[in-house]
């Protein structure tokens, strides 16, 4: 028996939800894209994505994913023979290290582990030891770990050291979900994609940097026409955005859902991402109270991400139930990536709840009461009353 027919639930962390409105905007005849309405529509465009990231400064778009977005920012920030300081807490920030490797970059990275925060004081010392970095990268949220990174906290740090580095921040899974003011925390470089909390498909990635970052990095040899990042902030002509054809319909889609986001507000988006994540959070305590294999990823709720939560459930019951939410019940989890190989039996321990973007109180509450139907079913030990305990957090919050 499957209770699944329905409309489905895809609660992994990216791609999100997408909601009808900007489906709905995606679906017309290919627009002209030399004048018209395109052209006029993309002009709007650029002060909502400043106002989002909360910048004065410059923005390029590129028809990318994150990782694409990584590679745009390693090859403007880095010449031949600079060095990095990268703080992974979680494979993202890992990957991203990888990707500056990859280049030709000198990369040193300060591993923090799965679980935990960004250890300032290791930074600290690094930096001290090392005047010759050019850019610190980190992730606001890893992804994988669900790890949270305080980049205010960071920025002081450097600027405490009197160290010069640029500092570039990836907020792919964290962008129009957790709170995030580049400007004010000094941030060089941001980097985010569309298809997470800005619920666009797959296929725009952002980076955002500052004047300075600009100026220092005017000799960045590593970067190729397509993907510098001058020419896309300062077009002249409209072609010169995308260094070719615009992505046409993902562009009225983000159109939508930046119309979607001013509408609720930013302050209300940020907020409903955080209770919806108090929801899920309060839910995994009362099932790991019955149950101690079962547990949040992240000890400390003050260095959780908004938009996803990784947890341990005891293998293989993560993946069983996983696989039930999905079969017979229309909910897809996320899969605990990054913390034991597919190959490892401890593979399918982890899963991640994401609740990100497009979901308000009753697909987190539904997808939480899914998970405990699951574990009923799958004969899957748990405490009692983490529905209640949800509910509790939704219903004191709105
Ligand atoms: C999703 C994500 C990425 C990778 O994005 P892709 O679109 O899969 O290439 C990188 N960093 C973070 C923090 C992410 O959440």
């Amino acid at each position: 028996m499957t209770l699944a027919n329905g409309r489905p639930y895809l609660a992994i962390p990216g791609p999100s939800v997408m909601p009808d409105r900007v489906l709905a905007a995606m679906h017309r005849a290919a627009p002209n894209i030399y004048e018209g309405k395109l052209p006029e529509m993309v002009e709007t465009l650029w002060p909502d994505l400043r106002a989002l990231a909360g910048t004065t400064q410059n923005v390029a778009l590129y028809i990318a994913n994150g990782h694409g977005v990584w590679e745009a920012a390693n090859m403007n920030l880095f010449a031949r023979g600079d060095r990095a300081l990268v703080l992974a807490t979680g494979r993202f920030g890992i990957a991203w290290a990888e990707s500056v490797q990859a280049l030709g970059v000198a990369v040193d990275v300060l591993d923090f582990g799965k679980s935990n925060p960004v250890d300032f004081d290791r930074v600290e010392a690094a930096l001290r030891a090392d005047a010759g970095y050019k850019a610190v990268l980190c992730t606001h949220v890893d992804t994988a770990s669900t790890v949270k990174t305080d980049v205010t906290r960071l920025r002081a740090v450097m600027d405490a050291v009197g160290h010069s580095a640029l500092l570039a921040v990836d907020a792919i899974a964290s962008f129009g979900c957790d709170e995030f003011h580049m400007d004010a925390s000094g941030v060089d470089v941001l980097v985010a994609a569309s298809q997470k909390g800005l619920m666009v498909p797959p296929g725009i990635g952002f980076v955002w940097f500052s004047e300075k970052a600009r100026n220092r990095c005017r000799k960045s040899d590593l970067r190729t026409p397509y993907w510098d990042w001058t020419p896309r902030a300062d077009a002249a002509e409209f072609w010169q955005y995308w260094a070719g054809t615009a992505p046409t319909h993902h562009l009225f889609g983000l159109r939508e859902s930046l119309d979607m986001l001013a509408e609720e507000t930013l302050p209300a988006v940020w907020n409903r991402h955080a209770v919806l994540a108090r929801a899920v959070w309060a839910a995994f305590d009362a099932w790991g109270a019955g149950n101690p294999d079962i547990a949040l990823n992240v000890a400390d709720a003050a260095n959780r991400g908004h938009s996803v939560t990784a947890a341990r459930f005891g293998a293989p019951h993560a993946t069983r139930l996983r696989e039930w939410t999905e079969h017979k019940a229309g909910v897809t989890l996320g899969i605990g990536l990054g913390m034991a190989a597919p190959t490892d039996p401890a593979y399918h321990g982890f899963l991640r709840v994401a609740h990100m973007g497009h979901v308000n109180a009753h697909m987190t509450l539904g997808a939480l009461a899914v998970m405990e139907a699951g574990m009923v079913s799958l004969g899957i030990p748990h405490g009692a009353g983490a529905l209640a305990a949800a509910a509790r957090v939704v219903g004191a919050a709105a």
